[in-house]
């Protein structure tokens, strides 16, 4: 049923879908690949959850090998959760 721009043009809840992926995953490709595009197409969306920065640095520290840092976790989890939870009520 979707066109091919829906199918290009990545829903931001799915974004942050693919953020849980990657805190629960060492490195997925193609979550990393879904977001670092999303990313760069659709910024007003992370930096309304303020969370650009962090998954930038998420996404290069996952997929360098390090373990994101604690705190990164805790911030990227207290964010998503927030934004679930707006969405859910909105
Ligand atoms: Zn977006």
């Amino acid at each position: 049923m979707s066109t091919p721009e829906e199918f290009e043009r990545l829903d931001c809840s799915a974004v942050i879908a693919d953020v849980w992926l990657l805190l629960d995953n060492e490195c997925d490709e193609q979550a990393r690949r879904r977001l670092q595009c999303h990313i760069d197409t659709c910024k007003p969306c992370l930096e309304h959850y303020g969370i650009e920065q962090q998954l930038k640095s998420l996404i290069s520290r996952k997929c360098g090998g390090d373990q994101a840092p604690s705190g990164l976790r805790e911030r990227l989890t207290l964010e998503i959760r927030k934004t679930v939870i707006v969405t859910d009520v909105d």
